[in-house]
């Protein structure tokens, strides 16, 4: 109680920090950078149900004493919002290491997928303006439902379903997102979507958190830490209004 008496006003003078940088870059002619990304805690990220559990931990801690902090993390290479490599799903696909920086950085395009939909299929994705953008960012249900920043695994995620996959990457998409850790259906009897789509070596971002990036074109820098070898990893995504 009288912790929040005192976090209270400090909280809204942050907010109000906040806003006025963000109205103070927008005057200056530059729109301030959003940020996508999930944020690791292992008391509100969630896993994907079967996962490795993320561990953070302090090996030294100045708070305790120790002359300098040190910590350790243990997580899965899916945690929170990060890149699935070709490998994910092709024997012979790239790694995240190698994957090309061009698909990561670039015009994307933010799609507002209504609360009611769970599969994103052809005919939902056609209702849409999608065609002519590099890249596609899906922002669902599991947004507007807070599901990134909740440690419960939620099953009933929105999805891209196969058939809207092989679209997206006939029409020469470079990355396609979606805002929760997977873009798969849960239970789906195979991984359709994600062969379609890493098969074209393509890069999927997961686990985005769109909260504060309502439809429209952005620019976006997406950047997986560089694991040498491994099918995907953690990452930073960011984005702006064009
Ligand atoms: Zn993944």
């Amino acid at each position: 109680m009288l912790a929040e008496r005192f976090l209270t006003p400090r909280v809204a003078v942050f907010a109000l920090a906040v806003v006025a940088c963000q109205v103070y870059a927008e005057q200056a002619g530059t729109p301030a950078w959003i940020d996508a990304t999930a944020t690791l805690d292992s008391a509100t990220t969630p896993v994907y149900e079967g996962d490795a559990p993320m561990r953070f931990a302090f090996l030294k801690d100045m708070r305790r004493g120790d002359p300098l902090t040190l910590s350790v993390f243990s997580l899965g290479a899916h945690s929170g919002t990060h890149v699935d490599a070709p490998m994910h799903f092709l024997v012979d696909g790239a790694p995240v290491d190698r994957i090309a920086l061009d698909a990561l950085i670039g015009p994307a395009r933010v799609i507002q997928i209504a609360d009611s939909v769970q599969a994103i299929d052809a005919v939902e994705l056609n209702r849409h303006q999608w065609r002519g953008a590099e890249r596609l960012l899906f922002r669902t249900r599991s947004t507007a439902r807070r599901w990134m920043s909740s440690a419960v695994f939620h099953r009933d995620f929105a999805y891209i379903a196969p058939d809207a996959a092989q679209l997206l990457v006939d029409a020469g998409v470079k990355l396609v997102g979606i805002d929760y850790i997977s873009a798969e259906q849960f239970g789906a009897p195979a991984p359709r979507t994600h062969r379609i789509i890493l098969g074209r070596g393509t890069p999927i971002v997961e686990g985005l958190d769109l909260s504060d990036a309502p439809g429209g074109d952005y620019d976006l820098i997406v950047l997986p830490m560089k694991v040498r070898g491994h099918e995907g990893a953690p990452a930073r995504a960011i984005l702006r209004r064009r």
